[in-house]
């Protein structure tokens, strides 16, 4: 087991903890400034993507919403202002240490007073804490707390405090394996021999079990609301329409039409063979759904194709939906390649 190794190794991880610990309480940024001031065009954007029509945002006496507090001090793709050479040394330490990655994990904020368009934004930030060695699903590393005071026209107006997690991934048996040639376009056969590499498994969780229940049982379901029937695809806790938290389910008829559509030639994924189409396709029930359209060569996926669903299985643990191209009128084999 990894025991002995870990002993071997600990005293070194120690220096480096204690390293690390030495940056908390420094600073992570001084006298930043925000790059544009509070400003309506950013307000209003912001409620648009949110939904939120609050009245409080909009008209003379608005106020920026609270929760756009770190939408202030970004720094986008230009880079941040202020940022401390502390700051640059923790990471600098961290990627020495083969803690490379980087994840952001949380963040908390409280919020003190309002900003209103035309305050100018400034920001000071310190290295909250370094936490000790912790081993994630993603690697191993640690999380960096840091806080943040947001001033607006120089008074404090929130704080932000923000973990990040920078570690070292997990190692993968990523390699795709040498291939004599390359598979056909139409990759209706089973992967076999294709090697070790999967596919990703979807991510299944309570909202969204039923979906996968489904699947296995060659079953393609839309939610429904019970209160005012809209049909809900993908699958959510709630209606958009009305709210409403309660719920059945409804079979596609597994007919639909391509809406969009990408054919994929790079990056080759590993378990993925390119090129193929990926394709938004609308169920005959009006929901759309992101899926392979198989059955045709990718170049020869059109948007307003005719696709029929089907049940495609990849591994032993997987099985997924895909769509067949069908020909207008025909059977399922009017565009078949092979
Ligand atoms: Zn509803």
């Amino acid at each position: 087991m990894g025991e002995v190794r870990e002993q071997s190794g600990s005293g070194e991880l120690d220096g480096l903890l204690a390293r690390l610990k030495e940056y908390e309480g420094q600073a992570a940024a001084t006298s930043g400034v925000g790059k544009d001031l509070v400003n309506e065009p950013m307000i209003r954007h912001w409620c648009e993507a949110t939904g939120d029509g609050n009245p409080a945002y909009a008209g003379p006496e608005a106020i920026a919403p609270p929760t756009m507090l770190q939408a202030w001090t970004m720094g986008g793709l230009s880079g941040h202002t202020g940022r401390s050479s502390a700051y640059e040394g923790l990471f600098a330490l961290l990627d020495g240490a083969g803690c490379t990655s980087v994840v952001a994990t949380d963040c908390e904020q409280e919020y003190v007073r309002d900003l209103r368009p035309g305050d100018r934004v400034t920001f000071d930030a310190v290295i909250e804490s370094v936490s000790e060695r912790k081993t994630t699903k993603l690697g191993s590393g640690y999380f960096v707390t840091t806080r943040m005071d947001v001033y607006g026209a120089g008074e404090l107006a929130g704080t932000h405090r923000f973990r990040i997690l920078k570690y070292a991934p997990a190692r993968k048996k990523q390699e795709k394996p040498e291939k004599p040639e390359k598979q056909e376009q139409d990759s209706e056969k089973p992967a076999e021999g294709a090697g070790p590499v999967l596919r990703p498994r979807p991510v299944i969780n309570r909202d969204n079990a039923g979906f996968w229940e489904g699947v296995s049982a060659h079953r393609l379901l839309i939610q429904r609301c019970e209160e005012c029937g809209t049909l809900r695809f993908p699958w959510l806790p709630g209606c958009n329409a009305c709210g409403c938290a309660r719920w059945d389910t409804v079979a596609a008829s597994g007919e639909g039409t391509v809406f969009s559509y990408v054919v994929m030639h790079h990056p080759a994924f590993p378990a993925f063979d390119p090129p193929y189409a990926v394709a938004l396709v609308e169920l005959a029930e009006g929901v759309r759904m992101i899926s392979n359209v198989v059955g045709v060569a990718p170049g020869e996926v059109r948007i307003g194709m005719r696709v029929r669903a089907e049940f495609r299985r990849f591994d032993p643990e997987l099985e997924l939906p895909a769509f067949r191209a069908v020909a207008d009128g025909g059977g399922a084999d009017g565009l078949h390649t092979d």
